[in-house]
C-alpha cells in the first residue's frame, strides 16, 4: 500500500518549495489511492516559530492538499508530532545501543570546537574522529554513574552505499569521507533529525519518500540505520531544485514565497499549484502540456502523474506563467455552475471592499447578473480578481472625476445618442458599434473625435477597451447617467 508523507519543521511558514513537496506526495498518494500523512519534525525545539504548525495546515488545506493523517486528525500511527514521540525515540536510541551500532560519546562541546579549529587549520574537513567509538563497556559504565553528560552517536559505515533514486537513478555515496560519526540522540533526550526521521518512517509504514534533493545526501545515511536495525527502507526520489528564473536559488528570505501571501493576493489555489509543477515534469503527455496549457485540477494532475518524468535538472520559475495559470483557472471557475457563484460571491467582496474606500454615492447594483457580466466581460483582460478594481477598470464600479470633450460640437450630439441608446433593445457591442457610427455619419462629426469624447465622459480614460464595449459593460442606464452629467 502507498503511504507518502510531507516532513516540514514547523521553523517558518509553508513556501512554494514546501508546497510542490507536499502536492506530488499528495497526488502520488491518490493516484494510488494510498494515504498522504503530515508528519511534524519538531525535534530542535530551538528553531520552532510559534503557529508555525498551525499555519501549515491551513496553508495546505487552502490549496486543496488533504491529509489522510495528521496532527489535527489523528490516525492509526500517531501522534504526527514528533515532540510528542520521544519515548519511541529512546526505545529505539537502546535497540542500537544493544546491537551496537550506537555508542554513548561524552566529548565536550570544547573538545569538538577544538578538533574543528585543528582542522580547519591543516585545511581539512571538520569531522568528528569518533573517540569515544572505541570505550570500553567498563568506562562507559563508569563514567554514566559519575553523572557525565552524554550524547549518542551512529556508527556510520567508511564505504560507499549505494541507492537507486526514483527520480535521479543510481546513487553512490561515502557519507565518512565528509562527516563522523553523527548524532542521533542528543544529551537532552531529544532525537536529531535524521533518526526520528527514519524512525517515523518505519513506524509509519512509510512505502515511498518524496522530498527536495537537498535531502538526497542524507539518504545513505538513513539506509545505514535501517540497516541496523534490520528493517526494509522504503523507496526514495528527490526532487529537483527550484529556481527564479534568473537561475538563482528561491530564498525563504524572498516574502512574496510565503504561500499565505498568493492566498491574501487572490491568486486561487489550483493556478498556484499548477504553476509550480509546471516546470518540473511528472505528467504524461509533457509537449500537449506545453503546447496547450490548461489549469488542471487535483484530479486530473493526480491521474496524469509519472513519477519517473519528474524531471532531474532544476526548474525555473516564471512569474508571468502563475498570472497565465490565474487566467485559466478563472475561466474554468467560471464556466463551471457552481464555481461561478463563488467566484461572483469573491468579486462582491471584494467590490464592497474597493467602493467602501470610495465617496461614490452612486455604485452600481452588485447584482448577481451585474457582476456575472462584468466577469464574463473580462475573462480575457484579467489575470486575477483584484485586476478588476485597478485604474483601467474603475470606470466600472464608479463615475469618472471629470471628462473632457475633444470638440464642443459632440455635446450636441448626444442628446440623439441618448434617444437612439434608449430604444436600442439589446445593449450587444456589435449593435452599438453600428450606431455610433451612424451617428458620427449622420451629424457629421469625426468619429474618432466622438469616440475619444465618449471615452472620456464614460470612464476618463484615454485607452482601454473600446467605447461600445464600455456602453455594453455599463448598460443602458448607467451610460445614459453618464450623458446626463454632461448634458446638465
Ligand atoms: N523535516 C525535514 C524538512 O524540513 C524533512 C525532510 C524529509 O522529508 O525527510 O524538510
Amino acid at each position: 500500500k502507498v503511504r507518502v508523507r510531507f516532513a516540514p519543521s514547523p521553523t517558518g511558514y509553508l513556501h512554494l518549495g514546501g508546497l510542490r513537496t507536499a502536492l506530488y506526495n499528495f497526488i502520488f498518494a491518490k493516484k494510488h489511492k494510498g494515504a498522504f500523512i503530515l508528519r511534524i519534525e519538531d525535534t530542535d525545539q530551538t528553531r520552532k516559530v510559534e503557529g508555525a504548525t498551525e499555519a501549515l495546515q491551513t496553508d495546505l488545506e487552502w490549496a486543496g492538499i488533504e491529509i489522510h493523517e495528521g496532527p489535527n486528525i489523528g490516525g492509526p500511527f500517531g501522534p504526527y508530532l514528533q515532540s510528542e514521540r520521544l519515548s519511541l525515540y529512546r526505545e529505539h536510541v537502546n535497540t542500537l545501543l544493544n546491537n551496537r551500532s550506537a555508542y554513548h560519546c561524552f566529548c565536550t562541546d570544547r573538545r569538538l570546537q577544538l578538533l574543528k579549529r585543528e582542522a580547519v587549520k591543516a585545511q581539512e574537513i571538520p569531522k568528528y574522529d569518533n573517540k569515544c567509538r572505541h570505550l570500553s563497556q567498563e568506562d562507559v559504565q563508569r563514567r554514566m554513574n559519575r553523572g557525565e553528560s552524554s550524547c549518542i552517536r551512529f556508527k556510520i559505515s567508511d564505504k560507499e552505499e549505494s541507492f537507486h533514486d526514483l527520480i535521479y537513478g543510481d546513487i553512490s555515496y561515502n557519507i565518512s569521507l565528509n562527516e563522523g560519526d553523527p548524532v542521533i540522540m542528543k544529551s537532552d533526550g531529544y532525537p536529531t533529525y535524521h533518526f526520528a526521521n527514519v524512525v517515523d518512517d518505519h513506524l509509519m509504514e512509510i512505502s515511498h519518500v518524496l522530498r527536495g534533493v537537498e535531502w538526497q545526501i542524507s539518504t545513505t545515511k538513513h539506509l545505514l540505520l535501517y540497516r541496523a536495525f534490520g528493517w526494509n527502507p522504503p523507496q526514495y526520489g528527490h526532487l529537483p531544485l527550484l529556481m527564479n528564473p534568473d537561475g538563482t536559488k528561491l530564498s525563504k528570505r524572498q516574502g512574496d514565497i510565503k504561500i499565505s501571501s498568493y492566498r491574501e493576493n487572490h491568486i486561487f489555489p489550483l493556478a498556484l499549484l499548477n504553476f509550480i509543477v509546471n516546470s518540473g515534469g511528472g505528467f504524461e503527455k509533457d509537449q500537449e502540456r506545453h503546447l496547450k496549457p490548461k489549469c488542471y485540477t487535483i484530479q486530473e494532475l493526480s491521474n496524469q502523474f509519472n513519477l519517473s518524468k519528474i524531471n532531474s535538472h532544476s526548474g525555473k520559475l516564471m512569474a508571468d506563467r502563475l498570472l497565465e495559470f490565474n487566467n485559466l483557472e478563472l475561466k474554468r471557475q467560471f464556466e463551471n455552475k457552481d464555481l461561478r457563484i463563488h467566484l461572483i460571491d469573491e468579486t462582491k467582496t471584494l467590490a464592497r471592499k474597493y467602493l467602501a474606500n470610495r465617496a461614490d454615492k452612486d455604485s452600481p447594483p452588485l447584482s448577481d447578473e451585474f457582476i456575472e457580466k462584468v466577469l464574463e466581460w473580462s475573462l480575457n483582460r484579467i489575470s486575477y480578481l483584484p485586476d478588476l478594481f485597478s485604474s483601467n477598470f474603475a470606470f466600472i464600479w464608479s463615475l469618472p472625476q471629470t471628462y473632457s470633450l475633444v470638440d464642443e460640437n459632440v455635446a450636441n450630439v448626444l442628446p440623439s445618442l441618448k434617444t437612439e441608446l434608449l430604444h436600442l433593445e439589446e445593449v450587444d457591442k456589435e449593435k452599438i458599434n453600428v450606431l455610433l457610427k451612424e451617428i458620427s455619419k449622420n451629424h457629421s462629426v469625426k468619429y474618432n473625435v466622438f469616440m475619444k469624447s465618449l471615452r472620456s465622459i464614460l470612464s476618463d480614460l484615454k485607452e482601454g477597451p473600446s467605447v461600445a464595449e464600455m456602453i455594453e459593460i455599463l448598460g443602458k442606464e448607467d451610460t445614459i447617467k453618464r450623458l446626463d452629467l454632461c448634458l446638465n
